[in-house]
């Protein structure tokens, strides 16, 4: 029997680990922390992705090895690659992993993305805050996630405050500076490239942040015609410049009808937990039919879906299971300030269906702040 070993162990490895199970494959999740969540559904090697003995063990138990956690350190997946297939290749991992090797790719393949300046001293910060204009962003250009590692530049006086904040990971993870995009929506392609060049893409999703988190998506996103199709282009375009196998996502913002990129997740996505119940095929059953070189299955989605996301501890499910479209996702993790924890999906075959069982969970649970902006997108465009 063929053994996927997933790199990470939390819910992204355990949602490939139930989703892949039909497909009869086993799994072997390596992680630093014996607690991970995906350690509740398959066997797992505990260690650090740098830890030589734990590598070795791991990939002598594996077929095929991919990620679910998108900072494991390039020289251990190429380590990796030596001795087993690994998908997406080290190098397609290594441009996601560094914002300005990744948007230096984006800007290569004529996709639009905000001014961005690399920065290694405190007097660059300054040429670079000259060069981009305000309001721009610092961010960490490694190691970044949920909008950590970033600080907001309102006007150059804010220089000093934010080389406080972060100069200190110039010498470590390295600086970008970039342009802040007064959007209007974000939005996120998901795609799924098979080891046979097949490329697929799930609808446009739109996705809904609160403090830098992911807060509620919505598919297929209420936009524009010709949205989608420019966004799976560019999907297209990335995946075949970087010979990508597996799904990754492609953040985007939309401004004034204009799609502009932030980044490449290069793996199983956040916004595209709605998959699971709300297309034909999930993303993590294309991303394990992808790397083992499988036929993918159709991406086709069927009605409306809102996924929303349960940071910090779990609210009751009951008001979720009695919508005939609702989903409940818990993924055995202990309760903590800004963790994701798990998160439901509502289906519906109309938006006004799905607008009202919205409406409905959001005031049992209390969070009619998190379900507000869907619902206005669904009533008003
Ligand atoms: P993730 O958890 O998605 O990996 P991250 O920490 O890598 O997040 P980004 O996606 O770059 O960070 O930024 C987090 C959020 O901050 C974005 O979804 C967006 O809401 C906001 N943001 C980031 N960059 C910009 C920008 N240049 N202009 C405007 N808003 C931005
Ligand atoms: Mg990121
Ligand atoms: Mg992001």
């Amino acid at each position: 029997m063929t053994t996927v070993g997933i790199l990470g162990g939390g819910q992204l490895a355990r949602m490939l680990a139930l989703e892949g199970a039909p497909l009869g494959v086993r799994f072997l999740v390596m992680d630093a922390t014996a607690e991970a969540c995906a350690g509740q559904f398959a066997p797992m090697v505990v260690g650090d992705y740098t830890d030589e003995a734990a590598l070795a063990e791991f990939a002598s138990r594996v077929d095929v090895a991919t990620f679910d956690f998108e900072n494991v350190p390039s020289e251990s997946a190429r380590w990796l690659t030596d001795r087993v297939a690994v998908y997406p290749n080290p190098r397609a991992l290594g441009t996601a992993q560094d914002r300005l090797a990744e948007k230096t790719l984006f800007r290569e393949l004529g996709i639009p993305v905000p001014p961005f300046a690399a920065i290694d001293t405190r007097a660059e910060l300054d040429a670079a805050i000259d060069a981009v204009g305000t309001p721009c962003i610092l961010k960490t250009r490694r190691l970044g996630y949920d909008g950590k590692g970033q600080f907001r530049i309102r006007t150059a006086a804010d220089a000093d405050a934010a080389w406080q904040a972060l100069g200190a990971q110039a010498s470590k993870v390295g600086l970008i500076l970039e342009g802040f995009v007064a959007f209007q929506r974000e939005l996120s392609v998901v795609a799924v490239r098979g080891r046979d060049g097949e490329f697929r893409t799930w609808p446009l999703t739109e996705n809904w942040h609160v403090d830098g988190v992911l807060s509620a998506s919505l598919a297929p996103a209420v936009v524009e015609p010709g949205l989608a199709e420019t966004a799976s282009t560019y999907a297209r375009q990335l995946a075949e410049a970087l010979d990508y196998v597996g799904v990754f996502a492609l953040e985007l913002f939309c401004r004034d009808g204009e799609l502009l990129a932030n980044e490449l997740a290069p793996r199983v996505h956040n916004s595209g937990h709605w998959t699971i119940e709300g297309a034909e095929t999930s993303q993590f059953q294309n991303h394990l039919r992808a790397v083992l070189g499988l036929p993918l299955g159709s991406t086709r989605m069927v009605g409306h879906a809102c996924m929303l996301n349960w940071i910090g501890a779990m609210p009751e499910a009951r008001a979720v299971l009695a919508e005939p479209g609702g989903h409940w996702h818990d993924y055995g993790k202990a309760p903590r300030e800004g963790r994701k924890v798990g998160h439901a999906t509502l289906r519906a075959d109309s938006t006004a269906e799905l607008a009202a069982a919205l409406g409905k969970v959001g005031a049992a649970l209390g969070r009619e702040a998190q379900v507000a902006p869907v619902i206005a997108r669904l009533q008003d465009g």
